[in-house]
This record gives C-alpha cells, structure tokens and sequence, in this order.
C-alpha cells in the first residue's frame, strides 16, 4: 500500500532547511503538506513549498515552534494525518509525541517511551549498560552535591567531562583538566544546563582521549526489525558542535563495525525503537578504531542534521523510510540488502565569524549563490534577500559532496565551498574550504580536538585587513561618488539626468588629481589614497600591503553606500566615512570598554567600580544562542563604570564594563 493513501498529509513542525528538505520527499511521495511558521517566518522558502502554511505565534521559538498546543491546534484544523518534527524544537519532547496520538495524529519518530527512555544522558547510559552497551567510565548517579561530585571525578581520573543531563547540541558540557578548576566548571554546566533545558543535573565522566565521534545510524519498524546503515564520523566538532561530518568513518574496519552496529541496534532494542535514530559513540583514537574501544554517549531520537551523508552512501531516502515505518509499513529490507558506495562528507554553512570566536552572524543575505556540480548536493532554507535573524539557529545551509572516494569527495566538497557566494552575514565559508583541503584531516590520524589545534591554520583568529578587498570597494565607491556628482552637475547644466555612462565619461575629461578617501571598514576607518594613471586608478592603503598577485574579488552591494567584498570566502564591509556616525567608544580607544559581544542576557557581574583588575581577569558573562560568553579583561586596569545589572538584557556592542588606567 502506498504511504500517501495511509498518510495522505503531513504538517511539518519546523522551519528552515529542515522542513524544506521534508516536503521535497512528501511532495514526491504525494502528501499534502502542512506548514506552520513564526512571524519571523513569513517569507521563508518553506512556507512558500509548503501547500498550505499557517502562522502560529512570535518569533521567539517558546512561542510558535515550541508551542505544542498550537501546532496540534493547526494540525486538527487542517486535517494532517502525520507530523513530522524535524529535529530541535520538539522533536525529542516525548510530551509532544504522546498530545500526538492523543489527538490521533501519526507522529513520525519513535514511540514517546523511547524518547523518554533516551532522553536524558545518565539514565540512557544506566539502560544501554544493561543491554551490555559499552558506556564512558564515569558518574551519572542522582548525587549532584559539589564536594560529592569533586571526588567522583578524582576517581575517574582528570580530564574529565561535566554533561547536563538534559543537554544537546554541545551545550551544557564543561572539560575539566584540573581538580582546582572542577568547582568552577560545574556551576557553569548546571547554570547551561538549567537555562537551556530547565535542568541543573549533571553526569560526570572520564574524558576519553584522542576522541573520535563515530554514530550509528539505526532504523527500525513496528514489525520488530532494527537494522543499521553504517556509521558516520562526526569528529570535526568546534565547541563539542559538529562542523563537518562524513560517512563511512575513515579507517572503520569489517569488524569494528560490525561490533559498533551491534552495540546501536541492541541500544535501539532495548528501547522498542521505531523510526530513525542515531546511537552515538566516542571512541577512543589513539591506536585507530578499535572494537574494544568506543563507548555509547546518547542516542539521538530523531532524524539528524547529517542524515544526508547516509543517504549518499546507501542511496536511501531517510524521510521516505520515516514515513514508510509511520505508516506501519515494514522496512522492507534486511541488515545484509544495506550496502554503502562511495564517500559523501557533509559542511555546515553557518552564519557566524570564525575570525571572531565563531560569533554568530544575522543580517540581511545580499548574496547568495550555491554550486550545481557532480556528487553534490545543497539542503538549505533560505535565498538571496532572506534575512538571517537571532531567534534560531544560524546554519545557512548543508554543502553534501558525494564521491567514489574519500579524496575525491573532499576534492568535489572543497571545489563547491569555492564556487558558494554568502554576502551579508560573516560565514564560516573560507573556514569550512580550509578545512576540506586541511592536510591532517585528509591524511589523519585526526580527532575531535583537530580544529580547536588549528584555528590559526585554519583562519579562525582574528585576520589583517585584507587590503586587495578594501582597495577594489574603494574604487567602486569613488565611481558611485563621481557618478552622483556628475549627474548633480548636469542637472545644473541642462536639468535632465543623463545615463551614469555617459557622465562617467564626460568626468574622465576632467582633471585627476590624486584623492584621499576616508573609509569605514568593517567599523575601523582606514584612509584609503586613489591615483590615476595612464592604465586607470590605483588604490594605496598607507600602513598596508597590496600584494600584486591575482585577485579574484567580487563586489555585492548592501545597504545604499556599502560595498561587501568578496574575496576567498572571506568578506569585507566597506563604505565612505562619515564622521557623524561616528562610534564614540571606538573613537575614543575601545581598550578599555568591554562590550557584549551579542545580544543577550547579562547572567553575571564580578566586578565593582574601583575595583583593580588584571589582563584575562573573567568581568561578567553573558548568555546569548543558550551558550555563555564569558568577558575578560582586555588589560590590566581599574574598573571605572559598570552598565547594567544581572538578569538584564544587553544588546550587540552594549557598554557592559568600562576599565580605567
Ligand atoms: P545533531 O547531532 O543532529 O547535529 P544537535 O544535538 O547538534 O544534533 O542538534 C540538532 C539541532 O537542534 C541543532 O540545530 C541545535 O541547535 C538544535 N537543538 C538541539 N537541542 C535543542 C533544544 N533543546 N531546543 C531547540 N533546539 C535544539
Ligand atoms: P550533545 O547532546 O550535546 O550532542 P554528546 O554527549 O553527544 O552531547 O557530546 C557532544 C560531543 O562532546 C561529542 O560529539 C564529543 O565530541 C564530545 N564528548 C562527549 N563525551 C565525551 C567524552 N567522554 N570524552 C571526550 N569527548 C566527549
Ligand atoms: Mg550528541
């Protein structure tokens, strides 16, 4: 029986790339789709895929794509037969799942007792150890008391790993090298963990070295069948967040997987589970994957960011299979019919400043332009003149390179990445193409601490002016200045306008003489000199290097009188400066002003004005995007002024310390 007759319609609660890439399969599969979106949504590519689209609250997500209430409201009134959750927002609310069938409504994932089941680190871990699934070493009893903890963890043995039990996507994790720095970690973990899931529980275990992320993506049916389609390598992580996954691991071997497939599949049972789900395990990398060597973390209840990896290896549709199993449908296929062909690596196009500490960007998407080519696959959720806002994650899209093998597909990954275009928002584009060509993680052996040892490699520290950049948007400027001018001046003559090429060449008549023009860069001002010559204008940066090799740069115009400069992934903002605009804290030498870094929560203060404080020395933390930003001392100084109180709100480059000599 075919899944649209027994599924005839399907509401996708969740936004962006995700729900797009769900409609894709239903539409072709032949369901209605529903979709639900957020005010800040309303012009978003999946409203406009969706067949029918209702708006559901505010942007901020407790209020539309959190609020289950609504979202089943929506799905009664128009009849869906399924809801599909994504992943995030509800996706592992097993609450949600339960209101579901409730409401008679076919929640595609797993049934809510599996969800429950998996939902927390330390009890998963407990379960998982009865079915004889190797866990990390390490505490994840209901104790949570400091001194208690403490001594667990000198019983592990250092580095050790503080986790939120009710933690997900890398938040809420502390590494702990140092007995002395445990206390400090762990009120910083419960903090994460009760801010982002409403829970300060923690677990405490031994951080395994070299580590590799491997997962396992299982699948199974209401028949009782539970097979797996190989594993995937997720060990290029920044900040415990996956930056760049792959599949098969580099280095699995016949027998390491067949262990780690049957640890995933036995997990998988021990639950009852249904659907699709991903079992994780870090393994221990020192002496290359091992089957004595990888231990369960979490099982992921849920369909995940990098599913498509898995998809370009076995040839599956994953969405398909998820509708196929909701509707009651056997799988179909044996453990023995799952074959892999090739070598596909997924890159996470966020919009955020590697340059920056991975700050995460938002803004307008002046430019936006994605590479069509053999092997490679683009998911994304947004388009040119889309806005990148701060209320959801910041991921822009998902580059998929698929290859017959491991080269050629980081060959295919690294060509795509060079031919992206992201104007607007800082992205992580140049990063992610350095790192597909990086030679440690080509070659390996390489784990989850590869991009943390190579960030100046890799160009994530902050960068010199790329004065190739500037230089091509200051002469476009001074071309946009001469055209406004001119046809100002043959207004006067003859009070008509004429065409910008003809008063460009009426202005070349006109003697040159060499001109300083006062640019904003990026924030900075930078004086910027144009001569002219007998082969046309050159630009100097006095105080930087042009160098004269080749330069491919290509200019997006933002807002009226900024340029954005393209040049190897990376962008420069320039535009004329105008002294009326200026920053007074900048102006005035921002060394002494510490301002939030994003907008955000001041969560804590520990300085008083008067008080003396040292370079590094931590002065406040702010919480934005679930994560806490600590502040530091840009130097030694005397605290002068201090805004705001804890539990406030800052907004981006907010004055929240002010140091004195
Ligand atoms: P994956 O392993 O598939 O990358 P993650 O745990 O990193 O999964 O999370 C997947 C997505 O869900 C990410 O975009 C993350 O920001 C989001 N996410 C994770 N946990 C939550 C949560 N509790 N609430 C909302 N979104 C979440
Ligand atoms: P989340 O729910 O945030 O995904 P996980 O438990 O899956 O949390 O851990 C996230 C990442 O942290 C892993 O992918 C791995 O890189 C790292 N990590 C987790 N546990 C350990 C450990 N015991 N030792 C070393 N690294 C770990
Ligand atoms: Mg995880």
């Amino acid at each position: 029986m075919s899944i649209a007759k027994k599924l005839p319609s399907i509401l996708i609660a969740n936004r962006g790339e995700i729900a797009c890439r769900v409609i894709r399969t239903a539409k072709r599969l032949g369901l209605r789709t529903i979709a639900v979106y957020s005010e800040a949504d309303a012009e978003a590519l999946f409203v406009e895929m969706a067949d029918e689209a209702y708006l559901i609250g505010p942007a901020p997500a407790r209020e539309s794509y959190l609020d289950a209430d609504k979202i089943l409201a929506v799905a009664k009134q128009s009849g869906a037969a399924c809801i599909h959750p994504g992943y995030g927002f509800l996706s592992e609310n097993a609450g949600f799942a339960d209101a579901c069938a409730a409401a008679g409504i076919v929640f595609v994932g797993p049934p809510a007792s599996a969800i429950r089941a998996m939902g927390l680190k330390d009890a998963a871990k407990a379960l998982v150890e009865k079915a004889r699934v190797p866990v990390v070493p390490g505490y994840h009893g209901a104790e949570q008391d400091v001194t208690f903890l403490a001594r667990e963890a000198e019983r592990i043995g250092y580095p050790v790993l503080i986790k939120a039990v009710a933690g997900g996507g890398g938040k809420g994790m502390k590494k702990v090298d140092r007995p002395e720095d445990f206390a400090d970690a762990l009120s910083s973990a419960q903090r994460e963990g009760k801010s982002a899931f409403g829970d300060a529980r923690v677990l405490v275990e031994k951080y395994v070295l070299s580590p590799r992320h491997v997962e396992i993506q299982v699948f199974g049916d209401s028949h009782g069948n539970v097979v797996h389609l190989y594993e995937r390598d997720c060990s290029l992580q920044r900040r415990h967040q996956k930056v760049i996954e792959e599949a098969p691991a580099p280095g699995m071997t016949a027998e390491v997987r067949a262990a780690m497939g049957k640890a995933a599949t036995e997990a998988a049972k021990a639950v009852g589970y249904v659907g699709a789900g991903t079992v994780e395990f870090i393994a221990d990398g020192r002496e290359g994957l091992r089957a004595d060597r990888f231990y369960f973390m979490e099982m992921n209840t849920r369909l995940q960011v990098e599913h498509p990896v898995t998809e370009a290896i076995t040839g599956l549709d994953l969405v398909e299979l998820q509708l196929k199993v909701a509707a009651g449908e056997p799988l179909g296929f044996t453990q023995a019919d799952v074959t892999a062909t090739g070598h596909a690596v997924e890159a996470r196009l966020y919009a955020e400043d590697p340059e920056k500490g991975f700050l995460p960007s938002t803004g307008k998407l002046w430019a936006l332009q994605f590479p069509a080519g053999e092997g490679i696959r683009v998911d994304t959720g947004v388009e040119a003149g889309d806005t990148v806002t701060p209320y959801y994650d910041p991921m822009i899209a998902k580059i998929i390179a698929h290859g017959a093998t491991r080269n050629e597909a980081l060959d295919r990954l690294a060509q795509a990445l060079g031919e992206t275009v992201v104007a607007g928002p800082r992205s992580n584009l140049a990063f992610l193409k350095k790192l597909a060509e990086a030679e440690g993680f080509r070659t390996g052996p390489f784990d989850t601490g590869f991009i943390e040892r190579n960030l100046a490699a890799l160009g994530a520290v902050p960068q010199p002016l790329d004065a190739a950049a500037v230089a091509a948007a200051a002469l476009q400027l001074e071309e946009d200045r001469q055209e406004i001018g001119v046809i100002a001046a043959a207004e006067r003559v003859d009070g008509e306008s004429r065409s910008p090429w003809l008063v460009a060449d009426a202005f070349s008549l006109l003697p040159r003489l060499p001109l300083g023009l006062p640019l904003l860069v990026d924030g900075e001002k930078v004086e910027a000199r144009i001569e002219w010559h007998e082969e046309g204008a050159r630009v100097s940066l006095p105080g930087h290097e042009i160098d004269e090799g080749e330069h491919e740069i290509s200019l997006v115009q933002a807002e009226a009188g900024t340029w954005l400069a393209l040049h190897r992934g990376r962008q420069t903002a320039v535009s004329l400066y105008d002294p009326f605009a200026v920053d007074l804290d900048a102006a005035g030498g921002s060394g002494g002003v510490v301002k939030a870094p994003m907008h955000g929560k001041l969560i804590a203060l520990f300085v008083q004005p008067g008080e003396l404080v040292t370079k590094g020395q931590r002065l406040a933390i702010v919480e934005a995007m679930k994560m806490e930003h600590v502040l530091t001392a840009p130097r030694d100084g005397t605290v002068s002024e201090v805004v705001g109180t804890p539990g406030g709100q800052v907004a981006e480059g907010a004055k929240v310390v002010v140091l004195g000599e």
